[in-house]
């Protein structure tokens, strides 16, 4: 059977409103397989977004006094939804952004099961009994309430599992939203609105307006906006923060990484390597923000951990993403393809190891933006390469003699999303994940996302969470209340 590669058109969806046009132009779409303009987005400008938080807010007055059961019902027919769509959610991944098909497909589960999680807490929030009249003569309690409109901005390397990890949580709680994916990647976001619709969401819950950078500024300003909540990098997190703080107006940001992956001599190297090899400079070819992009190996047994990530790197197939043999596709664009190949020169320039890969692939493929999985050795723990958040196929490797020296070097960048520990020692992982200065560690191979566990960072991989109880509460304000 051949695939399916058309491209479906896109919208600005206002409550029940498809717009074919918006105030903020047209955004030519790239396909990075092939490099070619195929297709055109309509953007928002701020007259829609404008009207889109309109509507968001006059939504939310019965939204927020729908019965928890029902928003819970609701949310668990659009994850019944998610799943029924699976094909075609997977395919339009791949069109978005050229994730492989087979990585795309399987964001579509983890998706269904951030929305059913979340689906399930729609009527467990609540508050606190803070005291007792038999305690000090008053009762008092606290009401976990919803904000209002949530403006939520999301970036390109997952649009669909971006989506589901801020929108259910969000409608749980009972805010509605007003949503602006990256203009990269608008086609997952199309789908989305179209579930939203027929799971029977009232219209205005849920906005998706695809848009660029001013129409993500104009949403984070609106004064009805009363929580932003981001994934992207932190450049741009600095400029939302400086907006928010005009109205004083909180936000979770979910930021970049440079992820540490300690390696013991006590390990199964044969899954350490695997893991830490697919992990860096496979999955979505290097451009994850908690992926493990700094290799930090124990010096016994770092010449065979070199060797072994080397034999596996070189097996990694680049291709085409509709491809189901492909393992790694294309960078998202020709400015990530520019800055990567920069990034591998400044490495070799200060003095790290090519042991693998290096450069732009060419032959059938020279005209999309395909990489070489790339691995250095002996990384400067101050370089470039080990500081700076590359977001593409290349990984850092560098020795370490002791778990003290391991833990000073994996502290050490101005990042804090992820921690990777690899140890057949149970102590020491215990130790670790106290040790290291993160938003999480994963030991072993342990799943990233899993929607049971808080998700996001620290320092300038930004605060808040995803996830879990943490993440719903962030969509919930907490309200004191005494009776005397
Ligand atoms: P980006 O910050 O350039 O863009 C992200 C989104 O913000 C896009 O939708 C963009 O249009 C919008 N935007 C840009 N300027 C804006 C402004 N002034 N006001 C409001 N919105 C604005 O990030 P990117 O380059 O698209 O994404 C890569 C970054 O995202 C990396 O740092 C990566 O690590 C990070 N990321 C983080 C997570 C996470 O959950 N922690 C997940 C994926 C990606």
């Amino acid at each position: 059977m051949t695939q399916d590669t058309s491209r479906p058109a896109v919208h600005l969806r206002i409550g029940a409103e498809r717009l074919a046009i918006g105030s903020g132009g047209i955004h030519q779409h790239i396909d990075p397989s092939s490099g070619r303009v195929d297709a055109e987005i309509p953007l928002a400008g701020k007259a829609e977004v404008d009207q889109a938080v309109q509507t968001a807010h006059e939504a939310f007055a019965g939204w927020r006094c729908t019965p928890p059961a029902e928003r819970r019902r609701l949310l668990l027919r659009l994850a019944d939804l998610i799943e029924a769509n699976a094909g075609e959610f997977a395919r339009r991944g791949t069109l978005d952004n050229g994730t492989p098909l087979t990585v795309s497909a399987g964001f579509v589960p983890m998706s269904v099961e951030w929305t059913r999680y979340y689906a399930g807490w729609a009527d467990k929030t609540s508050g606190d009994l803070t005291a007792s009249f038999g305690n000090g003569g008053e009762l008092g309690y606290t009401l976990a309430q919803p904000y209002g409109v949530i403006g939520v901005i999301i970036t390109w390397n997952g649009p669909l599992i971006s989506l589901a990890m801020k929108i259910p949580a969000a409608l749980a709680a009972g805010n509605t939203v007003v949503v602006k994916p990256s203009e990269l990647t608008p086609f997952c976001g199309e789908l989305f609105a179209d579930l939203v619709e027929e799971a029977g969401i009232p219209a205005g819950v849920v906005n998706i307006l695809p848009g660029d950078p001013q129409a993500g500024a104009a949403l984070v300003a609106h004064p009805l906006v009363q929580k932003v909540t981001f994934t992207g990098g932190p450049a741009t997190a600095r400029k939302i923060l400086a907006s928010c703080a005009e109205q004083m107006k909180p936000a979770v940001l979910e930021l970049g990484g440079k992820s540490a992956n300690l390696i013991f001599e006590d390990a199964d190297l044969t899954t350490a390597c695997t893991h830490g090899t697919f992990m860096s400079v496979a999955t979505l070819s290097g451009q994850g923000c908690a992926l493990p992009t700094r290799m930090l190996v124990q010096r016994t047994v770092y010449d065979d951990v070199i060797a072994r990530v080397a034999e596996i790197a070189k097996y990694i197939t680049v291709g085409d993403p509709f491809d189901r043999a492909t393992v790694s596709g294309p960078v998202v664009n020709q400015a990530a393809l520019d800055r990567i190949l920069a990034t591998i020169d400044q490495a070799k320039r200060d003095g790290a190891r090519l042991i693998t890969g290096g450069s732009r692939i060419g032959g059938p493929l020279a005209d999309g933006y395909f990489l070489e999985p790339t691995v250095f050795a002996d990384v400067d723990p101050q370089s470039d390469l080990a500081q700076q958040e590359v977001f593409g196929p290349v990984l850092a490797i560098t020795p370490f003699d002791t778990e003290e020296e391991a833990i000073a070097i994996a502290n050490n960048t101005p990042y804090g999303l992820s921690a990777y520990v690899q140890t057949n020692d149970l102590r020491r992982a215990h130790r670790l994940a106290e040790a290291l200065v993160c938003g999480e560690v994963l030991v072993n191979g342990a799943a990233n996302l899993a929607v049971h566990r808080p998700f996001g960072g620290l320092g300038i991989s930004g605060f808040g969470k995803e996830g879990g109880r943490h993440g719903i509460e962030e969509f919930l304000r907490v309200k004191s209340v005494g009776i005397a």
